[in-house]
């Protein structure tokens, strides 16, 4: 019998057409052919195939052999455990339900930074200093559209300290960051930072593992953050505009700490149940099991009772060489985790209730852990 060689038409049907599928776009550049795009209207998120080659549902090239989205496809098959294995050399015990790594939390010690940055300032920190040092050439992040004040998402590539500031904070609707990518190599770069939730830190590991060619070689460093969901953006005008008056121009940061936190131009602070906003949940999100940006280098979150503090899971020998040299410069000040047992709990809980949205009918991977509670 043939070796299996599962091509576009299998991750469509796996994945695209099942539910599985986040929007991530790791599919999109990995593709060698061009024959992928990418839907980002309307709140679809969703990458497709174009119908010139083979239809909606099959490729051409995959017919002749071509296999790399099913490579770059952070939800296809096995891809939890083939990825732990491929970064850690193992895979998870029950108890590491949060994945493989150390917390500690972590904050720039440098006032601007923290002020500029969602949390601790950290990740913004970590990136100004692997491109200053040449670690790395570019990264991958995300931007607002035009002045900001649509508050649109948009995937962007940063090469310099004043594209970093600029591109700082949280966004809480999608931003596929993946999609900067031909842009960074089309400036040159081979050694490629990658900032995303848990669906997109996914990525570079599911390319490592699976020989994905250059595009698996050249992202480099991956910065996860951690994340419950994101939102469409008809939340804007629907629930924030529509029952509590803010308008999306007005906005100018938002958090999410229990509660949506929303701080307006006029210096005013508001404050939004999270409970009415779960009717906006993207779609891509619904099965997602991962909180904790399980197989980046370096996991960034807000939870916690230290405001201003950036929860870092340090995860892989990189990440850890990472914390070495921002402590070694001086750039951030770290504290245990330990300091903060309420929010080693906190994630503990979150990451149990992501896992619990794997679908049983897919592949065992996130189920495999007995969930408590399911
Ligand atoms: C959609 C989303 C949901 C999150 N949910 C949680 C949560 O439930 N619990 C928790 O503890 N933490 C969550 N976080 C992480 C948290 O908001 C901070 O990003 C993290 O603590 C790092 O803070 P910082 O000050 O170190 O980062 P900063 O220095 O501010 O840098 C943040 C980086 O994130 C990038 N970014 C911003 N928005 C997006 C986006 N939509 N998509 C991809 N990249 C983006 C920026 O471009 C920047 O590179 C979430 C983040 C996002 C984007
Ligand atoms: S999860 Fe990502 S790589 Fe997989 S099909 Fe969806 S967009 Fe493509
Ligand atoms: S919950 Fe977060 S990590 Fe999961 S698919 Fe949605 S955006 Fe990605």
């Amino acid at each position: 019998m043939a070796l299996e060689k599962p091509q576009w038409r299998e991750l469509f049907s796996e994945v695209v057409t099942s539910g599985l599928c986040t929007g991530c776009a790791a599919c999109v550049v990995a593709c060698p052919h061009d024959v992928l795009d990418y839907d980002a209207n309307g709140g679809a998120y969703k990458p497709f195939h174009l119908d010139i080659d083979g239809g909606r549902e099959d490729c051409t090239h995959g017919v002749k052999g071509c296999t790399m989205c099913t490579r770059a496809c952070p939800r296809f098959r096995n891809w939890e455990s083939e990825i732990d294995q491929h970064r850690f050399a193992r895979e998870r015990t029950d108890e590491e339900v949060f994945g493989i790594g150390d917390v500690l939390l972590a904050r720039s010690t440098d006032p601007r930074m923290v002020e500029n940055g969602q949390d601790g300032g950290f990740v913004s920190t970590l990136l100004i200093h692997a491109l200053e040092n040449d670690l790395i050439d570019a990264a991958l992040v995300s931007g607002l559209e035009g002045d900001g004040s649509t508050w649109r998402a948009e995937p962007r590539v940063v090469r310099t300290r004043d594209e970093v500031l600029d591109t700082a904070k949280s966004r809480y609707t999608y931003s596929a960051n993946l999609l900067a990518y031909p842009r960074a190599v089309e400036f040159g770069a081979e050694r490629i930072a990658l900032v995303g939730m848990g669906c997109m830190a996914s990525a570079p590991g599911a390319m490592q593992t699976r020989k994905a060619g250059k595009i698996a070689r050249r992202l480099s460093l991956t910065i996860g953050l951690l994340c419950s969901k994101t939102f469409d953006d008809s939340i804007f005008e629907e629930l924030f505009e529509k029952d509590y008056g803010l308008r999306r121009a007005d906005i100018v940061k938002m958090n999410i700490k229990g509660v949506f936190q929303i701080w307006t131009r006029d210096g005013a602070y508001h404050e939004v149940p999270l409970k009415e906003a779960h009717a906006f949940t993207r779609e891509g999100c619904t099965t997602c099991p991962d909180f904790a940006a399980e197989h980046a280098d370096l996991s960034a979150g807000g939870i916690g009772a230290f405001n201003d503090w950036t929860l870092v899971i340090v995860r892989t020998d990189s990440g850890r060489e990472m914390m070495r040299a921002l402590k070694d410069a001086g750039l951030i000040e770290t504290r245990p985790g330990d300091d903060d047992p309420g929010a080693v709990a906190l994630l503990h809980r979150l990451a149990q209730v992501s896992r619990k949205r794997w679908p049983e009918s897919a592949a065992p991977g996130p189920r495999r852990i007995p969930v408590r509670g399911s």
